[in-house]
């Protein structure tokens, strides 16, 4: 176990996200220290699929925004509970993509991350691939494109089409292109 491990593990950074998560998620009393009913105003309810997502906690939220979705390896993957049907179920399978990336991508847990995979994921994919989202920062080389197609996307993509196999959603390809446009 190298130091980074030691440290997360130490802190038990993950512990607290699901404390904090979990008491969003159960609490029935309101939070007033905050002045606002965070219950009646924030929806995270788990919907876990550990047949088809094995892995990592399913959770459908008013925290993301509306039509997006996002995998926290470690924590979770949101997606917008208004994202329903067929459309979710292809927005879940990109998310478990990432999560595959995470999990399996051995590159990104030698280079510049002491060999975490958990640093690994957020600095070497899930930094560039927000960067890449936002107005002028994607303008700086390694961080342009179109995020559809940005490298961080088609190698989700490309994962989750081998692990999802004929269970792809029928319409996949057609938002997450598995190549290069
Ligand atoms: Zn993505």
């Amino acid at each position: 176990m190298n130091w980074v491990t030691r440290f997360f593990k130490k802190f038990q950074i993950k512990y607290y996200f699901a404390r904090f998560f979990s008491s969003v998620q159960n609490s029935s009393s309101k939070i007033t220290s905050l002045g606002f009913d965070f219950k009646s105003k924030y929806l995270l309810k788990e919907i876990s699929d550990p047949v088809n997502f094995p892995g990592i906690k399913l959770f459908e939220t008013n925290l993301v925004l509306k039509g997006s979705a996002i995998c926290l390896p470690g924590i979770g993957i949101f997606v917008h509970y208004k994202t329903n049907g067929q459309s979710r179920n292809r927005v879940l399978q990109h998310e478990y993509g990432h999560f595959l990336d995470y999990k399996t991508s051995k590159d990104l847990r030698r280079k510049r991350t002491l060999n975490s995979p958990f640093l690994g994921f957020y600095l070497c994919i899930g930094l560039p691939s927000i960067l890449n989202t936002i107005p002028l920062m994607n303008k700086i080389p390694g961080l342009q494109g179109n995020h559809r197609d940005y490298w961080t996307e088609v190698r989700a993509n490309k994962l989750a089409a081998d692990w999802f196999g004929d269970q792809l959603a029928a319409d996949f390809n057609k938002f997450h292109p598995s190549e290069k446009a």
